[in-house]
């Protein structure tokens, strides 16, 4: 593995996410050397967990943060409003693999919905055009099924009661995919054996993440230095207002200090604006990057809810891949049905250690015992749609609650908007008339998990003073700060957000790695 002395002006990523793990790939690929510093540490496929407490426990991000606001997960899961990795590959280690595209008109919902009160819509500064070949690459570099000429992966039992449900109130487009996991052997990686694993981290490696794919071939480029259980503190700056290093714990609690010619920030929606915050300096007394007051605000985590639905013989839906399963008729804009923007109809099973513990937290009684006991009898989707942006949905720091570093916790706002609790319930009433439509004996409408998808809070925008960061992902405020996740999406779209997130990092590579070699950062 290459060393690159601590003094040296270094491009550095900070994450190895969807978005960190495929900048450190697209940019050791290009011949530029990388510092690479990543929190978590780097778990193995052979190590990964089959069960699903003691895999969470081995990969979420546990350190402490805060949430507040009047969605129904601050009561729920008051210490726990996000469910994301530390650990090399971050979140891709536990995700399950739906990678839809962004449809034309979600780049621009200003222009579409026009006006909603409340919401802090904003078109991208980007559309599809720019976006479908860096879409072809994403697909290409996940293994997407149903994509470039892969096949479908095979229906498990989930699938063929959705499927069914499906066909019965007259849906048309519903499919196994697009999904990240090989169908058969693709890139060196093999074909599932539909084990049903793929939620904690798929020792089998037919799922893509960035820590079987993107971090072993960045190694393999000789230019890149990992630095796991690395926790980047602050960003700091010189008297010109570029960030100059940044400065990072070790896993023994020491400081270390890395001299920077750029920086990636790749740390997720919650700590990549946490990270902005806490690199305050007297030249940017509000945080680094945050003349706009944007960094944290806007942010969004999808309209979710489950349905499950328990039949009278066996379905056994925990067989086979997690979410391969995708309905897309209610992914248009009509505001007939009394809200803006769609949703994503998905596949889910739980085991039943998470499904005692989500499927309605807090419940007891008659109705959720019924779906205990009847658990090899259910089967079960996610509901997932666009929601919202509001300027108030934000991650601010802790004025109390603090790290184990010592540094202020972030806190994640979160106030329903009423276009997410009417599009929410309209899906719910479909999910159970999908259901019924092949025979359940009962449904469950299950509230929002933890947000798995994290989104907004570093908003890309046309107008510095609308975001934080522009059509590349460069901070308007600094030339050589880049935001390398989630964090910069202007609005979320009702897809899935990683194929968007691999794709736009593939696209910022480029851009930086054209720019680096022109001399012009
Ligand atoms: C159970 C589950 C299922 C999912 N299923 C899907 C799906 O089917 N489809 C889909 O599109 N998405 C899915 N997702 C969401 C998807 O995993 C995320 O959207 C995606 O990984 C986010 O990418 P990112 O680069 O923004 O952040 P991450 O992938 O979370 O990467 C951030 C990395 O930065 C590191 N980091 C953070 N702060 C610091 C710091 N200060 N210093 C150093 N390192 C730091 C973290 O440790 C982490 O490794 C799922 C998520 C979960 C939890």
């Amino acid at each position: 593995m290459k060393k690159i002395d601590k003094n040296e002006e270094a491009v550095i990523v900070i994450g190895s996410g969807a978005g960190g793990g495929t900048m450190v790939y697209e940019l050791t690929k290009a011949g530029i050397p990388v510092v690479c510093l990543e929190a978590g540490a780097f778990i193995k496929p052979e190590e990964y967990v089959n069960d699903e407490w003691p895999s969470f426990v081995q990969m979420a991000w546990l350190d402490k943060r805060t949430t507040s606001g009047n969605w129904r997960v601050a009561k729920d899961f008051p210490g726990l409003p996000t469910w994301l990795v530390k650990a090399v590959g971050g979140t891709t280690t536990h995700w399950a693999g739906a990678t839809p595209r962004f449809l034309e008109y979600e780049f621009k919902t200003q222009t579409t919905y026009g006006d909603i009160a409340g919401a802090s819509l904003l078109d991208w500064p980007i559309s599809l055009d720019d976006m479908e070949s860096y879409y072809d690459k994403a697909e290409d570099a996940i293994g997407s099924t149903h994509t470039n000429g892969r096949p479908p992966l095979a229906a498990n039992n989930n699938y063929k009661v959705f499927a069914n449900g499906a066909k019965n109130v007259g849906y048309k487009f519903y499919a196994t995919g697009p999904y990240g996991t090989n169908a058969v052997p693709y890139d060196g990686r093999p074909g599932s054996i539909h084990d049903g694993f793929n939620f904690q981290g798929d020792k089998h490696t037919s799922k893509w993440n960035t820590a079987v794919r993107e971090i072993p071939r960045a190694l393999a480029t000789g230019l890149l230095d990992l630095r796991p259980e690395s926790h980047v503190v602050k960003i700091t700056h010189d008297k010109s207002g570029r960030v100059d290093a940044v400065l990072y714990v070790d896993k023994e609690g020491n400081l270390h200090r890395q001299a920077a010619k750029v920086v990636c920030v790749a740390g997720n929606s919650i700590e990549t604006p946490r990270l902005l915050l806490l690199s305050e300096s007297s030249t940017f007394p509000n945080g680094l990057a945050n003349s706009s007051d944007q960094v944290g605000r806007n942010y969004m985590r999808h309209m979710t809810g489950s349905m499950y639905a328990r039949f009278d013989k066996p379905v056994n839906f925990y067989r086979g891949e997690t979410m391969a399963g995708f309905i897309a008729d209610e992914v248009m804009h009509d505001a007939n049905r009394g809200f803006a923007g769609g949703y994503y109809m998905e596949t889910l099973a739980l085991g039943p250690a998470f499904m005692a513990a989500f499927l309605d937290p807090g419940g007891w009684g008659e109705k959720f015992t019924a779906m205990m006991d009847g658990y090899e009898n259910l089967a079960g989707m996610w509901l997932v749609g666009e929601d919202m942006p509001q300027s108030n949905n934000r991650v601010t720091l802790s004025a109390s609650a603090k790290d184990q570093w010592d540094l202020p916790a972030p806190n994640v706002h979160f106030d329903d908007h009423p276009n997410d609790i009417a599009m929410r319930n309209y899906a719910y009433e479909k999910a159970e008339q999908l259901y019924k439509a092949v025979g359940a004996v009962q449904t469950y409408r299950t509230p929002p998990y933890p947000s798995t998808h994290n989104l907004g809070t570093c908003r890309m925008s046309a107008k510095a003073q609308d975001g934080v960061v522009d059509k590349w992902g460069r901070a308007h405020d600094v030339n050589n700060l880049f935001v390398s996740d989630g964090s910069v999406m202007t609005t979320g779209a009702a897809a899935n957000p990683t194929l968007t997130i691999v794709a736009l990092a593939i696209r910022q590579a480029d851009y930086l790695a054209s720019e680096l070699k022109k001399g012009n950062i």
